[in-house]
């Protein structure tokens, strides 16, 4: 008999105050008990799944999994399911735990929500990207069977796993997603390639026509997809070399990467869906801006299908937009990578720019010592003057009076002598934002 709301066992609400601690041993003896019902329900309809989504208890959530728990079960008093609990905790683990348990993600709560909006709507940005790049692994072995009249699958089965690694990657900066098809020599083959890319095709029409249509996953199915059709024209016997070096060469004088950002673009319109919002907006946003300004066309790109709000250069690997790069290049200390692979691949095309942003950089630092000098004597002197002025009045004299009035009215000059100092001085503490962003505002 399915468990009713607010019937709980002595064991049973044992187990809610043991989830809440996180205590998971005491939660393996009383999951024993015959006492317990996996998915009890307290009086607001919350499972002990739920619990420990909404806790942020990643070991509790994987044991009461293990346990049978039901990650759909929909009895709450709003609609909120554990995979909206896990959302608002904001721990992504549990996120992904919820989806390879086989969390729907379509199911909405009592005010029309689905989990990625709830997330979205607490701001955690984390799990929307979470949920935007799940593609469980079911949905592309299907294509591993032969389907209908045609004696051969779209997909050959070994090709499966590494497949399923790129589709569900977060990371859509096109050198990785080369890396990943590089990594693995199965994919290499010319054939192997166009396969994967037809297969995404229809993925990604499937994303378009079905009921609840994905337009974020139909567009990211669609731009790997571009990817894949693009390293199929690359003789495979280069390992893709060739067309990595396309992606980084940086143009002149900025080392900006048009070949890369042309790619993106050109890949985005060719979406096959043109009523698609998700394909207008993207279009808006790209359109307007020219070739090597702000924001990239990778940016954009980013933000939409990972759901990535404050997208910033900086934390990301110049050359594989991996998140959270902290190695500088020595020389200049401008550029960030995850990596020396990454630097040493970046190396032929950085190697233009890397001394005249050293030099930038060091004239910036000069200036920025400079002007917190200039700043200190100012500082001395209205000090001074203020001490002067407790005097009586008479001493000083007019002229006096007069030379001490210069720096305590702050002119034009001394204001934009501040601004340079703050943004001068951010670039030498601060590690990561670009500082050639915060000198130029
Ligand atoms: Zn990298
Ligand atoms: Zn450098």
């Amino acid at each position: 008999m399915a468990p009713r709301k607010g019937e709980l066992t002595e064991e049973e609400k044992q187990l809610v105050a043991v989830i809440s601690k996180g205590n998971v041993q005491e939660a393996v003896t009383l999951l024993g008990s015959k006492d317990v019902r996996i998915n009890c329900l307290d009086e607001h309809g919350m499972t002990p799944l739920m619990h420990a989504a909404y806790k942020g208890k990643v070991e509790m959530c994987n044991l009461l999994l293990q346990h049978g728990a039901d990650v759909n079960c929909n009895e709450h008093e709003h609609g909120y399911t554990a995979l909206m609990f896990a959302c608002l905790s904001g721990k992504k683990e549990i996120v992904w735990m919820m989806l390879e348990a086989g969390a729907d993600t379509d199911v909405v709560n009592s005010v029309g929500r689905t989990a990625a909006q709830m997330a979205a709507f607490v701001g955690q940005h984390d799990c929307v990207t979470v949920i935007n790049n799940f593609f469980p692994r079911e949905k592309l072995d299907y294509y591993t069977k032969p389907q209908g009249l045609s004696k051969e699958p779209k997909l050959p089965v070994k090709l499966a796993g590494p497949l399923h690694k790129i589709i569900t990657t977060t990371n859509l900066h096109p050198v990785k997603i080369v890396f990943l098809i590089k990594e693995n020599p199965l994919l290499l083959e010319p054939e192997a390639l166009k396969k994967c890319s037809a297969v995404l095709d229809l993925i990604c029409e499937k994303c378009m026509k079905q009921r609840d249509m994905n337009e974020i996953l139909a567009m990211k199915m669609h731009y790997i997809s571009c990817i894949f059709q693009k390293c199929s024209s690359y003789p495979p016997e280069h390992t893709l070399e060739p067309l990595i070096k396309s992606l980084l060469k940086g143009r002149d004088g900025d080392c900006f990467p048009i070949y890369q950002e042309k790619f993106i673009r050109e890949s985005i319109r060719k979406f096959p869906y043109c009523e698609a919002t998700l394909l207008q907006q993207l279009v808006r946003s790209i359109a307007p801006v020219e070739i090597g300004s702000d924001p990239t066309a990778f940016s954009v790109l980013t933000q939409a299908i990972t759901g990535q709000v404050g997208f910033v250069d900086a934390e990301f690997c110049t050359t594989c937009g991996e998140k959270g790069a902290d190695k500088r290049c020595s020389v200049c200390k401008l550029v960030i990578y995850c990596g020396q692979d990454c630097q040493k691949l970046h190396w032929f095309t950085h190697k233009k720019v890397c001394k005249i942003l050293k030099e930038k950089r060091e004239k910036q630092e000069l200036e920025a010592a400079k002007e917190k000098k200039r700043q200190e004597k100012l500082a001395e002197k209205e000090l001074r003057s203020v001490e002067s002025s407790e005097v009586p009045e008479k001493v000083g004299g007019e002229n006096e009076a007069c030379k001490e009035k210069e720096p305590e009215t702050p002119t034009e000059g001394d204001r934009a002598t501040e601004e340079t100092v703050t943004s001068a001085s951010a670039v030498e503490t601060i590690t990561d934002p670009d500082p050639q962003e915060g000198a130029g505002q």
